[in-house]
C-alpha cells in the first residue's frame, strides 16, 4: 500500500501527539516530554463540559505537576485532575492562571485544598476579583447554580506585576504577563529547555477568538508578538489543540490584524456603529463560532477605536 506524504505526516503527527479522549468533554494530548495539554471544547460553556471550554496544559516534573489553569468550575477541575492522573501518580503542587476568564481560575479551589500554591499576574486578580459575579452569574444560567455551588472564588497567593519564573525540580517555568491581550491580566508562560509555549487566552485557533470589554485588540497584537518572538518549538493555545506559531498566527494575529483595519475603513467611511454588521469578515468563516462572534467582535474593536 502507498501513503502519501501527506497522510503519513498526519498519521506520525496523531501517533506522536498520543490523543485520547476522557470523560467531561476533556482530551488529553502528549506535547512533548512531560509535557501535556488538556483540550476542552470549543463552544460555549455546559452542563456536559462544566464549563472547561478552553484548553490547559500540565507538566510534571520530580517535584510535582505544575498546572497552567484550573478549569471553569471546582467539578470541571476534578476531571482535569482526572487526566493528570493518567499519566502520573505526582499530586498537582503549583497551578498558574495565566489570566482572568473562568475557564482559567474558577477550578483554583479544588486544587487549593489539596495544598496547591497558586501563582497569578497581579492584573488578572484584580480582573477576576472584578468580575467574579458576573462569571457566577452567567455560569449559573448556563450550567446550574446546583452544579456550581461547591466553585468558589479563591485567588492566587502568589502574584507578580510583569514576570516571574521558578524552578521545579530542573524544570524552569517562565511567565510573562507583557499587557492587555483577552483579558487585563493575560500572561504566557515559556518553558525555555522544552521550547514550549503556554499563552492562555492570547492564542484562539480553529474558533474565532472573542473580543469583549475587558479586552483590547491594540494591545493584544503586540503581546502576541511579545510571545511569538520566542519562537516555540510547540504552541499549547488557549482554545483548541497542540498547534504551531503559524496556525497562531493565522486564526489569532492575522484575524486581530484584520478586524482593526477592517473596522478602521469602516469608521474613514463614516459607517455608524448601527451597521457594523456590514463589516465583511467571510475570511473567517472557517473558524468555528464565526457566526455569534464576529459581529460582536466588530462591534467592540469600533468602540475601542473611538477612544484611541
Ligand atoms: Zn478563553
Amino acid at each position: 500500500m502507498k501513503i502519501s506524504k501527506s497522510i503519513f505526516a498526519t498519521l506520525v503527527l496523531a501517533l506522536s501527539f498520543g490523543q485520547s479522549w476522557a470523560d467531561g468533554k476533556l482530551k488529553l494530548q502528549k506535547v512533548t516530554q512531560d509535557v501535556y495539554a488538556i483540550v476542552g471544547e470549543l463552544g460555549n460553556r455546559t452542563k456536559e463540559n462544566l464549563a472547561n471550554n478552553a484548553t490547559f496544559g500540565f507538566v510534571v516534573t520530580t517535584e510535582g505537576v505544575v498546572l497552567i489553569d484550573s478549569g471553569g468550575t471546582y467539578q470541571g477541575a476534578r476531571n482535569i485532575e482526572i487526566l493528570i492522573k493518567r499519566v502520573t501518580d505526582k499530586p498537582v503542587v503549583t497551578v498558574i492562571n495565566t489570566g482572568g476568564q473562568d475557564h482559567r481560575w474558577l477550578g483554583n479551589g479544588y486544587f487549593k485544598k489539596q495544598g496547591a500554591q497558586i501563582i497569578a499576574s497581579e492584573k488578572s486578580v484584580i480582573d477576576q476579583n472584578s468580575r467574579a459575579q458576573d462569571q457566577f452569574f452567567v455560569l449559573g444560567n448556563l450550567i446550574g447554580n446546583e452544579i456550581i455551588s461547591d466553585t468558589n472564588a479563591v485567588y492566587a497567593d502568589k502574584t507578580f506585576a510583569e514576570h516571574f519564573s521558578f524552578e521545579m525540580g530542573e524544570t524552569i517555568f517562565e511567565i510573562y504577563h507583557s499587557g492587555q491581550a483577552h483579558t487585563p491580566g493575560d500572561s504566557y508562560v515559556w518553558l525555555p529547555q522544552k521550547e514550549v509555549m503556554f499563552t492562555g487566552d492570547i492564542v484562539y485557533v480553529e474558533r474565532m477568538l472573542g473580543v469583549g470589554a475587558q479586552s483590547n485588540s491594540k494591545s493584544w497584537i503586540r503581546v502576541f508578538e511579545t510571545m511569538a518572538a520566542y519562537k516555540p518549538q510547540y504552541l499549547v493555545p488557549g482554545h483548541g489543540e497542540v498547534t504551531s506559531l503559524s496556525q497562531a498566527k493565522n486564526d489569532t494575529y492575522d484575524y486581530l490584524v484584520f478586524l482593526r483595519n477592517s473596522v478602521a475603513d469602516f469608521m474613514e467611511n463614516d459607517g455608524d456603529i448601527s451597521d457594523i454588521g456590514s463589516v465583511n469578515q467571510s475570511k473567517y468563516s472557517y473558524l468555528l463560532n464565526y457566526e455569534s462572534i464576529s459581529g460582536g467582535n466588530a462591534q467592540q474593536v469600533f468602540t475601542e477605536m473611538e477612544w484611541e
